[in-house]
């Protein structure tokens, strides 16, 4: 197993280093997203790059996938191009963080979130949660566009046909 292969990442020193990691997991593998989704096919690739900004070390990441979510209004498929890229910055402790955070209050610079360091951040996880915070929280079809031979069931009507 090489590094690039290791679950586990020195969060703090990956940034500082600017250490760059590529690969992909199956969505089947990623449970608390497959959970999510009506369909667990295909990869979801990931590049996850470490950089300095205004002092700070932030871990970069930009995801790429094809996520299967249901509509929320016909509870059909909803494939979704998810193309993602966020930064997180990462501060040595609580303390640092506490800083920030009041130098960008007083400021009103619009600085990325940050955490914590690990010594053992799991990159899985961290991929997983960025995926899980940018996903719409009740996905649909454009209105008027949910598959006409799905609206027969009655079931999700009752919204429109109430008023
Ligand atoms: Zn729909």
């Amino acid at each position: 197993m090489s590094a690039q292969d290791l679950p586990y990442i020195d969060s703090l020193r990956f940034a500082k280093d600017g250490e760059i990691r590529a690969g992909y997991y199956a969505i089947a593998a990623l449970p608390r997203l497959a959970k999510m989704l009506s369909s667990v096919q295909g990869d979801l690739h990931y590049r996850l790059e470490g950089k300095t900004e205004f002092g700070r070390p932030q871990l970069c990441l930009t995801v790429q996938a094809v996520l299967s979510l249901d509509c929320q209004r016909c509870l059909h498929p909803l494939p979704q191009d998810v193309q993602l890229r966020s930064c997180v910055g990462v501060a040595r402790n609580e303390a640092e963080l506490a800083r920030w955070d009041a130098v960008d209050l007083e400021s009103g610079r619009d600085m990325v979130d940050a955490m914590v360091a690990e010594a053992r951040m799991s990159v899985q996880d961290f991929v997983e949660d960025e995926v899980l915070l940018s996903l719409s929280v009740a996905p649909s079809h454009p209105e008027g566009k949910c598959p006409e031979s799905l609206t027969g069931f009655g079931i999700l009507e009752t919204d429109s046909e109430a008023s």
